[in-house]
């Protein structure tokens, strides 16, 4: 099963939306979310520099030409309608709540993905580049709803459970959860959570 994989903001890897507007950095031209040059406006106010390439941002201005061709995910997001679509396989009804909607990415990568996470190796010295793909994946959407929410940890290690990885990806995605939990006390102390948006994620 192959979905059209959206534009995503190389800097959080959300998605963008028309909530979540790309904007495009003068004069380096690199993109991002509207909600990542806040952050660094926020915190670095005039002395912004690109994240990709730190040259000193003169000013931003939204990406008309990507945000004509996004979706309206304001009304359907985007994993919650593939859900929907990949229950009406099922051929169930259901309705869709608020933290479902939340998971919803994860819900559907762990079901899109369900063969390649099934072969990934034991052993992690055995990984494949593609088997640290599809996990990293997996991080990153684990991320994104540590970084848009205050959902406790002990949900989310639920959710991996209902979820039904093997046993190894299972301890591995919990692991990084930790670590994650982590991290975002650590920043939230110092007012930095935003540096976790920005930092890459290692498999
Ligand atoms: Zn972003
Ligand atoms: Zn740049």
């Amino acid at each position: 099963m192959d979905f059209v994989v959206p534009p995503k903001c190389p800097i959080c890897k959300n998605i963008y939306t028309t909530e979540r507007k790309p904007y495009i950095l003068q004069p380096c031209c690199h993109g991002l979310c509207k909600d990542c040059i806040k952050a660094l406006r926020d915190h670095e106010g005039d002395n912004c520099k690109c994240p990709q390439c730190r040259e000193t941002i003169i000013e931003e201005k939204p990406n008309f030409e990507l945000i004509e061709l996004l979706p309206d995910l304001t009304v359907a997001p985007f994993y919650t309608d593939k859900l929907l679509e990949l229950t009406d396989i099922i051929g169930a009804v259901v309705t869709i709540g608020a933290e479902v909607e939340m998971f919803s990415k994860i819900i559907v990568d762990r079901i899109v993905y369900k063969s390649q996470i099934k072969e990934v190796p034991h052993s992690k010295r055995n990984w494949t580049e593609g088997d640290k793909k599809v996990l990293k994946r997996l991080v990153l959407d684990i991320k994104g709803i540590i970084l848009v929410s205050d959902i406790e940890f002990t949900n989310i290690v639920k959710w991996i459970e209902v979820l039904s990885f093997p046993e190894h990806i299972e301890t591995y995605l919990v692991s990084k959860t930790v670590q994650m939990f982590e991290k975002k006390n650590f920043l939230k102390l110092r007012e930095a959570i935003w540096l976790m948006e920005i930092l890459p994620i290692t498999v």
